[in-house]
């Protein structure tokens, strides 16, 4: 069912996540989003593009995400003539609308090069794409760069390390939910997703669980007791998916005849029969929907409070404006008037919604 908040609460969350972009503080409030965790290669842009229902995300069998590539989905209505019309802006090219899908792919490529160089570099510098559509939810996602351990190309010795780091600063928000991506033709136990976001998430109230390439298992083995949770129990449990191979991206499959063959991989394996509401990407995001609601509910409050102390120090910086320039003061002016806003939108959801929210 579709949750009360996800159209009223998430776009204005999303417009503040972008005015505190703006102000160059994005990662000083903590904003309810979905951040995945990995390593390298375990699929984790290959389910972020599947929850999306588009093909956008540099994949592949070696390190293709470099930079933190933040995401927001924003539902737009569906027009008159019943057509769907979805594209891409991303924060760095203001203004330019992307229709095609295979150009937003490059463009997050050649941003990444710009920034972090073409070889294998990686950066902390975000991408913040936009990608409007009738057929997403309103949320915010974040594709990381997967853990490594061994430097390659121009990366610095202590690779692992800075990687650790830039995935930490997403995850350890109280207000990030967290996609911990294994594949389950690796061992569970040591699962660096799972280690991570333990450290990160120790009561694992955010965390969820997503077994990747249940398709390449050793044969006569199946991820059963993943799912179940009796390798590694996880408060919020596992989702079991199969995304499309290597092959399949190079024969340019498409996510649609991806997700019917993920429904026809489960129906096909009676292993998996009993756990049908464990199995394929659409549990995953009915799963991530209903979470969300729940935890949009938890922090709303603190998500008050932060707002008003960045109004105050908004407010303090725009009177130093004052003695700087007048462009400046200007601008200080405009983002205090817009917060205000949402400000004030943000109080009458929170006073006017609870009870519609505790009783969904
Ligand atoms: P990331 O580095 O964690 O973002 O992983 P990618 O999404 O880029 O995927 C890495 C490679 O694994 C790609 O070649 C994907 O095609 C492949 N892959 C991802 N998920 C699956 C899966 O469920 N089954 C199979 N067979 N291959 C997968
Ligand atoms: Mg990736």
């Amino acid at each position: 069912a579709a949750a009360p908040l996800g159209h009223s609460v998430i776009p204005i969350v999303n417009k503040l996540q972008d005015i505190f972009a703006q102000l160059g503080s994005q990662s000083s409030i903590e904003l309810p989003q979905v951040a995945v965790v990995g390593s390298q290669s375990s699929g984790k842009s290959s389910v972020l593009e599947s929850l999306v229902g588009r093909d956008f995300l540099p994949r592949g069998n070696d390190i293709c995400t470099r930079r933190p590539l933040v995401l927001q989905l924003v539902q737009r209505k569906r027009k008159a003539d019943g057509m769907d019309e979805e594209w891409g802006e991303f924060l760095h090219l203001p203004g330019r609308k992307f229709f095609d899908f295979n150009e937003i792919r490059r463009e997050i490529q050649a941003e990444t090069d710009r920034e972090a160089g073409g070889n294998k570099g990686v950066s902390d510098k975000q991408i913040r794409l936009k990608i409007f559509s009738p057929n997403v939810l309103d949320i915010t996602l974040v594709d990381l760069p997967g853990l490594t351990k061994v430097p390659v190309g121009d990366q610095p010795s202590d690779i692992e390390a800075r990687i650790r780091t830039m995935i930490m600063s997403y995850i350890k928000l109280p207000s990030c939910l967290i996609l911990a991506v294994t594949p389950a033709n690796s061992d569970l136990a040591n699962s660096d997703a799972l280690q991570m976001a333990g450290i990160a998430d120790p009561d694992g109230y955010r965390t969820i669980g997503v077994i990747t390439k249940l398709d390449i298992m050793d044969r006569g083995t199946d991820a059963r007791n993943f799912l179940l949770g009796k390798v590694i129990p996880l408060r919020l449990g596992y989702i079991g998916v199969v995304n499309r191979s290597q092959e399949d991206i190079q024969l340019n499959r498409s996510i649609k005849d991806a997700l019917i063959a993920e429904e026809k991989f489960f129906r096909s394996r009676p292993v998996y029969s009993d756990l049908a509401d464990r199995c394929g990407v659409p549990q995953l995001a009915k799963k991530l929907n209903q979470i969300l609601v729940q935890h949009i509910k938890t922090v709303l409050p603190g998500l008050k409070s932060r707002i008003s102390a960045a109004l105050v120090s908004v407010a303090k910086e725009h009177a130093s404006y004052g003695e700087i320039t007048e462009s400046k003061a200007g601008q200080g002016a405009l983002l205090l008037n817009i917060l205000s806003k949402y400000s004030e939108a943000f109080s009458s959801m929170i006073e006017g919604k609870n009870e519609e929210m505790s009783t969904s």
